[in-house]
């Protein structure tokens, strides 16, 4: 299956390096592909929007003409996973007009609400269906209304911050950033079958992580 990353700006690499991981770890069927054009969002099963600077992706994302095309596959079932700046370009109202958020994810978000860069933060968070797992928080926006069709599958302190709508996951932490997989694979599992992690991934969870 094709997996294409919004590539323009952020962490791009990262995403594409644990696709890679998949394939030649967890021999997942999985090619990662750059997305900058219409042409290249048209052969995809599956997209990231990475974290980065949401003004810049949403920008570009917009004058290279994807904007309405992300919204009309995610609706016709693409699954699309946002991290940090993009679950902002996921949301229903990020309350700020240098990026109109897609209303894929029945949210309201606020950006850069910990503070500045010096306030990033990693912790353990506890998430639905997969676990314990790493939040690495950078620049990271806060998640202040869920709306009717949203799950929540992890809270920090209180606030939701990793959130699902049927094939649509958004989170504003950074998996990319950690050593772990399992963010990425039960993503993939939006395409092949519900619930799926591979079993290999989860021992390696089980041993490595906790
Ligand atoms: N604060 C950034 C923004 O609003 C997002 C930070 C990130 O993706 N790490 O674009």
């Amino acid at each position: 299956m094709l997996v294409g990353v919004i590539g323009y700006q952020g962490d791009v690499s990262e995403h594409i390096e644990m696709l890679h991981r998949l394939r030649d770890e967890y021999k997942r069927e999985v090619s990662p592909v750059k997305i900058k054009s219409l042409k290249d969002l048209n052969k995809i099963s599956a997209l990231i929007i990475p974290g980065g600077e949401s003004t810049t992706i949403y920008k570009l994302i917009k004058e290279y003409g994807l904007y309405r095309n992300i919204i009309k596959r995610a609706r016709l079932g693409m699954p699309v996973m946002g991290t940090c700046a993009g679950i902002i370009i996921l949301s229903r109202s990020t309350g700020d007009s240098m990026v109109m958020g897609m209303n894929l994810l029945n949210i309201s978000i606020e950006r850069n609400a910990y503070g500045r860069q010096i306030n990033s933060f990693r912790d353990y968070l506890n998430i639905k269906n997969i676990g314990r797992f790493e939040g690495v928080f950078i620049r990271a926006p806060v998640i202040d209304h869920v709306g009717d069709g949203v799950d929540i599958l992890a809270t920090y302190e209180g606030s939701p911050v990793m959130v699902r709508s049927g094939k649509i996951l958004g989170l504003t932490f950074h998996p990319e950033l950690t050593n772990s997989t399992l963010i990425h694979d039960y993503f993939l599992s939006f395409v092949e079958g519900e619930g799926y992690i591979s079993s290999r991934n989860r021992e390696w969870y089980v041993r490595d992580v906790i």
